[in-house]
């Protein structure tokens, strides 16, 4: 049986006047129906590059230069506008951070989301209202009947990404490729949105991309990870793998600079020194060997290959590994 999600070498250049940068260099991973994947990494990794790339949403001067993403078995990069269109919104849909990209704020909750449903589904209103409804219920929005008829501005942050949430689901899509889909919220609502989230992710056995710098959200809501660093991906495996014994000298200062349980409050939490190149910065060889403490002669000159662990899907990106 295929995989439900395969990105197989991708490569994702932006075309400037003088010369193409690199924003995804060459990435690969995989998805089976119903599970669920973290791509992590600080900003500027490529992680929202590679979520827009996946659904062909790629803004110009972006472009994808080699490499494919496959969806059930299509070659989506090869499909027509027309049968992209078909594809997002409804068997895979995307959750942003920021409601407000998504929400329209001239029309009701109601008209937008029914729009959603008869735009996919060839329902009467009657039964897009009805299946809105449901959905706004699935994310806890008390009184659905009621507040389908009131704009976005009368929600809270919370509420809206509820809503948000609520939409990305209003066709039963199969993926869901979700941006920081918690950072704009205080904490404690953080918490509660990821929660339902996942849980309806789990019950209606979605596949989920979960693109953030939260490693600790990622380990406690996925089953494979992703550690990307300037458009690679430098470490891959199952989550609880990674997290609890992980080998890329990125990945460990990531999990370094995680607050641990039992450290006195006002100690300073470990850093990884200095910051992720630009995309008209990144150095030659490894692109991590500026920041890393056990850089040896060859990372400034060559990129690593990939070392496959036990796990075929797994692997890592250092020359530690040679
Ligand atoms: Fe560090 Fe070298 Fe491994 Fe890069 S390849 S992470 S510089 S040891």
């Amino acid at each position: 049986m295929s995989k439900l999600l395969e990105v197989q070498d991708l490569v994702v250049n932006f075309a400037l006047r003088n010369a193409d940068l690199t924003a995804l260099n060459g990435i690969s991973f995989s998805l089976d129906q119903g599970e669920r994947l973290g791509l992590v990494g600080e900003s500027g990794a490529g992680k929202s590059v590679a979520g827009f790339s996946i659904i062909n949403l790629i803004s110009k001067p972006g472009y994808i230069a080699s490499g494919r993403v496959l969806f059930e078995g299509r070659e989506l990069n090869r499909l027509s506008q027309e049968e992209m269109r078909a594809i997002r919104g409804n068997k895979i849909s995307m959750v942003f951070q920021d409601p407000m990209m998504t929400l329209n704020p001239v029309l009701t909750i109601g008209t937008q989301m029914m729009e959603t449903l008869m735009v996919h589904r060839d329902l009467s209103q009657n039964k897009a209202r009805e299946i809105a409804v449901e959905k706004l219920r699935q994310v806890q929005i008390p009184s659905p009947e009621k507040r389908l008829e009131q704009y976005p501005h009368e929600f809270s942050g919370g509420m809206r990404q509820r809503i948000i949430i609520a939409i990305s689901m209003l066709n039963n899509p199969k993926l869901i490729i979700a941006d920081e889909p918690s950072t704009a919220l205080d904490v404690t609502i953080q918490a509660e949105i990821m929660d339902l989230f996942i849980d309806l992710c789990k019950q209606e056995h979605m596949g989920l991309i979960l693109i953030t710098h939260d490693l600790a959200v990622v380990s406690e809501t996925t089953e494979k990870i992703a550690v990307m660093y300037a458009g690679k991906i430098v470490e891959k495996g199952n989550t609880q793998d990674v997290v609890s014994n992980p080998q890329h000298p990125y990945t460990k200062g990531l999990i370094a600079a995680l607050p641990q349980e039992g450290v006195k409050a006002g100690s300073r939490l470990s850093q990884i020194p200095g910051t992720m190149p630009t995309l008209t910065s990144i150095p030659p060889g490894c692109s991590f060997h500026p920041r890393c403490d056990r850089r040896l002669e060859v990372c400034r000159k060559k990129p690593p290959l990939y070392y496959r662990g036990e796990n075929p899907e797994g692997g890592v990106a250092c020359h530690l590994f040679a």
